[in-house]
């Protein structure tokens, strides 16, 4: 990865590439900008219109953003496999129909990139949407999180995301985060794999 630009993002891509197959069932928990939403929509995306993206984000315009983006990137198929809901994660359940289960669960968090910086995600939904997300992973599946550290805010929400990632049981799940050693300040991967 080295000399690249986005290193992270490439690196929670090519994992995400390693689980999610054609016709899966995913989410995306925070659009924002709907570039994460785009890359899974192509990862699912299957002939002929088995794949789903179910999308959240309780910002407006992160949702206006994210369709913009969508509507031209994608074709007709494709846009018809993306469902955008402008409500917490935590009530991602309301939502996704009983029974369906989920390849990967992606969290992108705190603010939205170009927006209003006092509206960011929260330890408290970030763990309520966890523990659902925790119920509805297939197994197989990966809960895949960026966590922001370089905030104080942020690096509480890690100590969250690190605590409820701790008391997954060894048997159904392994955990692991991946840090950048020479950059404190960086975001922290973390990747939930269930079995
Ligand atoms: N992955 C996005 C992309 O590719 O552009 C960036 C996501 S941005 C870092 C975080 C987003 O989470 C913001 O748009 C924010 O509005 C949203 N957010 C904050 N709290 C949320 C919540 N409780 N439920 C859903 N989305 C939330």
């Amino acid at each position: 990865f080295s000399g690249r630009r986005r290193p992270l993002k490439l690196l929670t891509r090519r994992v995400w590439e390693r689980i999610v197959r054609r016709g899966d069932i995913v989410v995306d928990a925070t659009c924002g900008n709907g570039y994460d939403t785009l890359a899974m929509v192509k990862m699912v995306a299957d002939e002929p219109g088995s794949g789903c993206v179910y999308g959240f984000d309780i910002q407006e315009n992160a949702l206006e953003n994210t369709s913009f983006l969508l509507d031209h990137s994608l074709s007709d198929h494709e846009k018809k496999l993306v469902k955008l809901y402008g409500i917490c994660h935590s009530r991602m359940e309301e939502v996704i129909p009983s029974g369906a289960l989920l390849r990967l669960v992606a969290f992108n968090l705190g603010y939205l990139p170009g927006g209003d910086k006092a509206i960011i995600t929260t330890s408290k939904t970030t763990l309520q949407a966890l523990e659902v997300a925790e119920k509805l992973l297939a197994p197989g599946g990966l809960i895949s999180l960026v966590v922001y550290v370089g905030h104080p805010r942020g690096r509480e929400e890690f100590e969250t995301v690190q605590e409820f990632a701790s008391g997954l049981s060894v048997e159904n799940w392994v955990c692991c985060k991946f840090e950048m050693l020479n950059r404190p300040l960086a975001p922290v991967l973390v990747f939930l794999f269930k079995s």
